[in-house]
């Protein structure tokens, strides 16, 4: 796929494309956010279920390249029961990681197969999508995210909410 990653980030990458975790719709009242990355293609429908500040359930629907299937299926595994605040410092570390390299960030854990994308401008965007898509149905109120609009506007920050 990418000569340059790691070749278990790989296979963990590979894995994950072709069998997704969580790979399915929830049912209302969970909100639903369409993600779309235009300069791939990638599209994905992301559900969040919330229980107070936690995320009860979360699972996805859509199509796209191995690395925005792959970091949807992770996305989902990370994000589920935790909280806003815990999510917000989660998709933070997860960009600087994707758009740096920096493979150190605490917390990410499997998710650091990701930290050689950093290499593919490109492939940040597929990476990150799903994340935007996680942010935008934690908060509501959005019904569409555009890795366009979103990589333009500042990173949502923690803290004070
Ligand atoms: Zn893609």
């Amino acid at each position: 796929m990418f000569e340059d990653l790691d070749e278990l980030y790989q296979e963990v990458i590979r894995e994950h494309s072709t069998h997704p975790r969580n790979f399915r719709a929830l049912p209302s009242p969970a909100r639903a956010v369409d993600g779309h990355n235009p300069l791939c293609g990638d599209q994905v429908r992301l559900y969040v279920a919330m229980d107070g500040d936690r995320v009860a359930d979360v699972g996805f629907t859509g199509q796209g390249c191995a690395i925005s299937r792959a970091s949807a299926s992770m996305m989902t595994e990370a994000i589920k029961g935790k909280s806003r605040e815990e999510i917000r410092r989660a998709f933070d570390s997860f960009h600087e990681m994707v758009t740096t390299g920096r493979s150190d960030a605490k917390g990410l854990g499997k998710l650091t197969v990701f930290s050689g994308v950093h290499k593919y401008p490109v492939r940040v965007k597929c990476a990150m999508l799903a994340w935007h898509a996680a942010i935008a149905a934690m908060e509501g109120g959005v019904a569409e995210v555009s890795t366009e609009q979103a990589e333009e506007a500042p990173s949502p920050k923690g803290g004070e909410a």
